[in-house]
């Protein structure tokens, strides 16, 4: 009997060590880890440029208050501005106190001009922002927020596409749409490019403030440093997390200096948010999320996306739509995609859920072709066992 809480439905394995793509069991079984803590360890498990920098970092000095400067920080937030739209950052350590940074940005910005009014945050229904009590009802899930009532206000919801019904929701109450550029949990749902500019040109015109949740599909994974960049697109607030950190407990709200300017002492904080451990990591990740790097997001994307829609024709009754965008992949299956895990996971490829019978696939982001291979060998074995 587990002492833990079973708030999770845990497969009977676990893990011993691990090295670049794969797993090993205790008994020295080996498996190909295509879900990398859920798009966590961006640079494979044990990564020496990552081992180095903890090892060292965690001799001189482990953790200080934010009452105080830390150069580590200082360094990572500088790096991160300079390679992106953002002027300003706030560090948390993980993806929904980062949403939740973000929410609290908004709201703030409008009222330090007065308009405290504008608080409405405007969501695609069943999207994911994390598991906090206004992340949970910022998402419109009736499955997440079922039993955690009362209703968090401020927020409202539109369909994935309904762009005439998110135009008539806004209204003077309205502070930001927030969305994820890519939704990941959803069901790799990737938002086309025409219409993250066309909701970028709506907060425009509306004087409202676009937030793009890249917590999943940020730091390289789609092939680019960030999803957006695909649009051409500036964002006002972007929260971040899982990637840059590599395994690392990190999350980040990036900002532009105009909405940066309302977060004024005493208006957030965290005790534990970018302690030099972290920072010391996520310098180290960043050091690594380089052009040859996002050359190989791209290139083995194109690789595996090919490949998975050769498969898709080759089993027609199998999979449904191949979905993705980098190495955020999506195979959705016609029926529900527990069995089709579990048979991948019996052939040593791990994988992950999503919604919508997707069967989530995410290699670290220096993955191999021999690697990829591999995993379609796996796949087409049990597609061909499912026909
Ligand atoms: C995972 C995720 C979160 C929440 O991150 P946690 O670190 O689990 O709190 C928020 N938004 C998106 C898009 C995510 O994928």
């Amino acid at each position: 009997m587990s002492a833990l809480a079973f708030n999770y439905k845990r497969k009977n394995l676990s893990f011993a060590k691990g090295k670049g793509s794969f797993l090993v069991t205790a008994q020295g079984k080996k498996y190909l880890d295509f879900v990398q803590g859920i798009a966590v360890n961006s640079l494979g498990h044990a990564n020496q440029k990552l081992i180095k920098a903890i090892n060292r970092q965690s001799k001189k000095l482990w953790h200080v208050s934010n009452a105080f400067i830390i150069p580590e920080g200082e360094k990572l937030a500088k790096r991160l501005a300079k390679r992106t739209f953002a002027d300003s950052i706030i560090f948390q350590n993980s993806g929904a106190e980062a949403t939740e940074a973000a929410i609290k940005v908004a709201r703030r910005y409008f009222y330090s001009k007065g308009k405290e009014y504008k608080n409405r945050i405007i969501c695609i229904k069943n999207s994911f922002h994390g598991r906090t009590i206004a992340a949970i009802h910022a998402s419109g899930s009736k499955k997440m927020t079922q039993g955690f009532g009362p209703k968090v206000p401020g927020f409202d919801h539109f369909e994935f596409g309904d762009h005439v019904k998110l135009k008539k929701m806004i209204n003077k109450n309205t502070a930001a749409i927030m969305i994820e550029t890519v939704m990941g949990e959803g069901g790799i749902k990737v938002i086309p490019t025409w219409c993250i500019k066309a909701i970028r040109e709506i907060c425009d015109k509306k004087g409202i403030l676009l937030i793009l949740d890249e917590v999943q599909c940020g730091i390289g994974r789609s092939g680019k440093f960030f999803a957006f960049e695909y649009a051409n697109v500036k964002p006002d607030i972007v929260p971040i997390a899982k990637g840059i950190g590599g395994g690392f407990p990190i999350g980040a709200v990036l900002m532009t200096n105009k909405v940066a300017k309302a977060m004024v002492p005493g208006t957030h904080g965290s005790t534990f948010g970018g302690n030099p451990l972290a920072m010391a990591v996520g310098n180290a990740v960043l050091d690594q999320i380089n052009k040859k790097l996002l050359d190989n997001v791209k290139k083995m994307s194109k690789y595996f996306i090919s490949n998975l829609k050769i498969l898709k024709k080759n089993y027609p009754n199998v999979i449904k739509e191949v979905r993705g965008l980098g190495l955020l992949i999506g195979l959705q299956l016609y029926k529900d995609q527990t069995n089709f895990i579990k048979k991948l996971m019996d052939n040593k490829l791990l994988t992950i859920r999503a919604a919508e019978n997707v069967v989530r696939i995410l290699p670290p982001l220096n993955v191999k072709k021999s690697e990829i291979d591999m995993a379609l060998k796996i796949l087409n074995k049990v597609c061909k066992e499912y026909n």
